[in-house]
């Protein structure tokens, strides 16, 4: 059928004006930022009234802002087959925020080595180069790598302290060998992050079957509002140590000298958190453990459409994988017409929504386009005195469990 099976997004039927007549608007942006479902926005709307701060306050507005707390952050670790007596959720306010935390509170040292891949976002590269050594698993022209080449990384002396790894990609919707990959890093000691900002939102995780310690996502990606991400993590690793936020709430005494820190969730939790998108979150995550296979089913439709509009485009060059298992996300270029106007005229002439540039992964990018050294150096050196417009950059379309497939055939139509 045409109509996709996971539940109806807030704004689904909003209309453009295009050249004149009104069109319903295209959204092919969800590795973004996608819409929130009516599902979400019902659970946001029944909370509304009762939001009050929470852990602190007497009252009865107050005990269930509390209990609706900590009631999501049990189902967040839920969602992502973990238990809730060994892992903790924690609500960061995106993925980019998630890493830095966490990235902080290993306690890393510069004579520390994180592996990691070229295929990162840069919310999962910069954090860690902050804090430690990072070594850099390569991949090949079209776009990845194999758990051979991780596990050499691993191998390598001195030996890493950590494995970050996306979980799937937010240019080309490739996939690695998760459970490849976090077996490997198990057997030698090394702990497991993964920036689940694109994987989440698409597929079923199950960390406690994967062997991941540390799973990082944003709401804004899964039909959640702004503002609330999920953490999953080991609890073992947040026993100790200098929360990443300090401030109330996180402490159990504070002298004029001295302070106890409390223990986590309220140590890494400092200051008011957002309850309302932590309600979200949850409501989201309960949906989507519903929708799954059906979502799934949907997905795997919509790859397939992707594949076969793109292939009637003369001139259109796709980056990355073409093949195997990927998420519904398409990166290109097409020959003669730079990626903005691609994108500009798309909206203007034909109101679909796509993003262009570099999609924060610039080492990425420049491997898919097969840059040398001194030509990375040269955009470097051009951006540095201000002219950053002269990276390369694609186009990219990427959908959600809830894109209609009439949205491919618009996007085939259109190109
Ligand atoms: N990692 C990946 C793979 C992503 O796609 C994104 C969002 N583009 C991020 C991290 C960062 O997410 P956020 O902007 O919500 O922090």
């Amino acid at each position: 059928g045409d109509l996709s099976p996971h539940d109806p997004l807030v704004g689904a039927d909003l209309s453009v004006l295009v050249g004149g007549e009104l069109r319903r608007y295209v959204d092919l942006d969800a590795a973004a930022t996608t819409s929130a479902s009516a599902g979400v926005a019902r659970a946001v709307q029944e909370f509304l009234p009762w939001y009050s701060s929470v852990h602190r306050g007497a009252g009865v507005k107050s005990q269930v802002s509390s209990a609706r707390y900590d009631q999501a952050r049990e189902t967040i670790v839920r969602f992502v087959g973990a238990d809730p007596a060994t892992h903790v959720g924690l609500f960061p306010k995106n993925t980019t925020e998630g890493l830095n935390q966490i990235a902080f509170r290993l306690g890393l040292t510069r004579d520390d080595v994180v592996v990691s891949t070229a295929v990162e976002h840069h919310a999962n590269l910069l954090p860690w180069r902050r804090h430690a050594q990072v070594r850099v698993v390569d991949v090949d022209r079209s776009g990845t790598y194999s758990v051979d080449a991780v596990v050499a990384a691993l191998d390598e002396r001195p030996a890493p302290r950590v494995l970050a790894v996306s979980g799937a990609s937010n240019v080309t919707g490739w996939m690695p060998d998760l459970a490849g990959l976090a077996a490997a890093a198990r057997a030698r000691g090394v702990l497991v992050v993964v920036d689940g900002a694109q994987l989440v939102p698409h597929r079923p995780v199950d960390m406690a079957a994967l062997g991941i310690d540390v799973l990082v996502w944003s709401g804004h990606k899964m039909f959640a509002p702004f503002g609330a991400g999920g953490m999953v993590v080991d609890r073992r690793l947040l026993v100790g140590g200098e929360p990443f936020l300090v401030g109330g709430g996180a402490v159990k005494a504070v002298s004029d000298t001295e302070v106890v820190w409390a223990d986590t969730p309220d140590r890494d939790d400092a200051g008011t958190p957002n309850v309302l998108g932590a309600v979200a979150l949850a409501a989201a995550a309960d949906e989507l453990m519903a929708a799954g296979p059906r979502n799934r089913r949907h997905e795997d439709l919509l790859v397939h459409a992707l594949d076969a509009e793109l292939a009637t485009v003369p001139g259109l060059h796709r980056l990355g994988p073409t093949t195997g298992d990927r998420l519904p996300v398409v990166s290109f270029v097409l020959d003669g017409m730079p990626h903005e106007e691609v994108a500009q005229r798309l909206a203007r002439e034909h109101g679909i929504g796509v993003r262009n540039g570099c999609f924060c992964a610039h080492p990425y990018l420049s491997r898919l386009f097969g840059l040398s050294t001194a030509e990375v150096q040269q955009f470097h050196d051009d951006a540095r005195v201000g002219r950053a417009d002269r990276l390369p950059g694609a186009v990219r379309v990427s959908c959600s469990s809830a894109t209609p497939l009439a949205d491919v055939a618009a996007l085939g139509e259109a190109l």
